[in-house]
């Protein structure tokens, strides 16, 4: 599957916005004001966007809510569910472009779109490929026992199974090691 660079930096902007949800009463809201909002359209060169309101940061996190059960969902039905209701709400305008000295690419969001709405048509589309390539399962929830980080499997054969944000890999790794080892010497 042919992943352009458009529809690289809409997965990486997807999972991190998926991943500033809290998971739990515990953890600290990842967006918890404008400014974070802010720093978050700037960390992801989201163009077009003007002041951020208030007003955004709630229809962000609603979008961020219903990204978050396209990543939970087992099968591409529910998957294509959830992401033409997010592209149907955004009203997508699709518009080639060669901007920044890259090749030729489709944008998707309305001119003029709010941030949620402009991250609900590019990153949706950007989901939507996945769906079609009959590439779903590549988008995935992190299978360590106290993480459910959202990340895109990229690996060829699709084995990836943890997120690396917080080395979840490496850590079971350790964990399944000393358990062996305990048990080789018990
Ligand atoms: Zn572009
Ligand atoms: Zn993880």
């Amino acid at each position: 599957m042919l992943i352009t660079h458009d529809t690289r930096c809409a997965l990486d902007a997807v999972v991190d916005l998926v991943n500033t949800a809290p998971e739990d009463d515990a953890t600290p809201e990842g967006l918890p004001d404008v400014d974070a909002l802010t720093e978050f359209v700037r960390n992801h060169d989201i163009s077009d966007v003007g002041v951020l309101s208030e007003f955004d940061l709630s229809a962000v996190r609603k979008i961020r809510g219903r990204f978050a059960t396209v990543f939970a969902a087992p099968e591409p039905r529910s998957a294509a569910a959830v992401i033409n209701e997010l592209i149907a709400a955004a009203g997508t305008t699709p518009r080639l472009t060669d901007h920044d000295g890259y090749d030729w690419h489709v944008h998707y969001f309305a001119p003029g779109a709010s941030v949620a709405d402009h991250l609900a048509a590019d990153c949706g589309m950007a989901l939507a490929f996945f769906v079609v390539a009959g590439e779903q399962e590549r988008l995935r929830r992190c299978e360590a026992p106290d993480c459910r980080r959202a990340f895109v499997d990229l690996s060829r054969n699709r084995s990836r199974r943890y997120c690396d944000s917080r080395t979840c890999g490496n850590r079971l790794h350790v964990a399944a090691y000393r358990a062996r080892r305990k048990e080789a010497a018990g």
